[in-house]
C-alpha cells in the first residue's frame, strides 16, 4: 500500500513517514500543495490542510474531482474547519493535531478497508433498479430517470446501502455503522446533509425519512 503524505511541517513529516514505513507501508512524502497534485497514483492520501502555497481544501477538491483514492484530512486544532465542508470537498475521514500514531494508523487501515470493499459482496455484478433509479456497481454509473447522475464516493455508497433494501427502514445508528464506522466523528449530521444532497440529485421524495428511526429508499414512481 502505497501512501502520499502531504505535510510541510517536516517535524511532522519525518517522524510520520518512519513509522508508516515500520507500519509496512510505501510513503511518498511532498511538502507542498502543488506537489500533491503532480504525484504519482497512490491507495490513500493523508493531506495537512495548512500548506505554504495551496489552501488545503482546494488540494482536497482537486485530488476528489480527479479521482476516487481515499483521503484523510489532518487539520490543526483550532482551525475553524467545517466537517460538513470536509465531506462536500470529498474527504473520508480526518484527524486533528496532535493526533496519535496509533490512531492515525488505525484510522488509515479503516478507511483503505472501506474503500478496498465497501460494498456488500453478495451479487456485485447485478444492476440495482429501484423505480426511476438505476445502479451499475460494476461501472459506479447512476441514473435516474434515464439521466445521469453524478455523486461523491460517500453519496454512491450510501445509495448503493440504501438501495440494495428498498422500503427496507434503516436506522441513522446503521447507516453510520455501516457506510462511514463507529468512531465516525460521533455525528449523523454528516448523515444528514448526504440525505439531502442524494434527495436533490436524485427527486427529494426518493429516499423517506421515517421520523425517530432513520431513513429508507422507495420507489418514488409508484408511490401515492
Ligand atoms: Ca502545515
Amino acid at each position: 500500500m502505497r501512501l502520499l503524505v502531504v505535510e510541510d511541517d517536516l517535524t511532522i513529516a519525518e517522524p510520520l513517514r518512519t513509522g508508516l514505513l515500520r507500519e509496512g507501508f510505501e510513503v511518498d512524502l511532498v511538502d507542498t500543495g502543488a506537489g500533491a497534485l503532480a504525484a504519482d497514483a497512490c491507495d490513500l492520501v493523508l493531506l495537512d490542510l495548512g500548506l505554504p502555497d495551496l489552501d488545503g481544501r482546494v488540494v482536497c477538491r482537486q485530488l476528489r474531482e480527479r479521482s476516487n483514492v481515499p483521503i484523510i484530512v489532518v487539520t490543526a486544532r483550532g482551525d475553524e474547519i467545517d466537517r460538513v465542508i470536509l465531506l462536500e470537498l470529498g474527504a473520508d475521514d480526518y484527524v486533528v493535531k496532535p493526533f496519535g500514531f496509533r490512531e492515525l494508523v488505525a484510522r488509515i487501515r479503516a478507511v483503505l478497508r472501506r474503500a478496498g470493499g465497501n460494498e456488500p459482496q453478495a451479487q456485485p455484478d447485478v444492476q440495482i433498479e429501484v423505480g426511476l433509479l438505476q445502479i451499475d456497481p460494476r461501472t459506479r454509473n447512476v441514473s435516474y430517470d434515464g439521466r445521469p447522475v453524478a455523486l461523491t464516493p460517500k453519496e454512491h455508497d450510501l445509495l448503493v446501502y440504501l438501495a440494495r433494501d428498498p422500503d427496507v427502514v434503516h436506522t441513522r445508528e446503521q447507516i453510520i455503522k455501516d457506510v462511514w464506522d463507529e468512531n465516525w466523528w460521533g455525528s449523523t449530521k454528516t448523515l444528514d446533509v448526504h440525505i439531502a444532497s442524494l434527495r436533490k440529485k436524485l427527486a427529494p421524495e426518493t429516499i423517506e425519512t421515517v421520523r425517530g428511526v432513520g431513513f429508507r429508499l422507495v420507489d418514488s414512481a409508484s408511490s401515492p
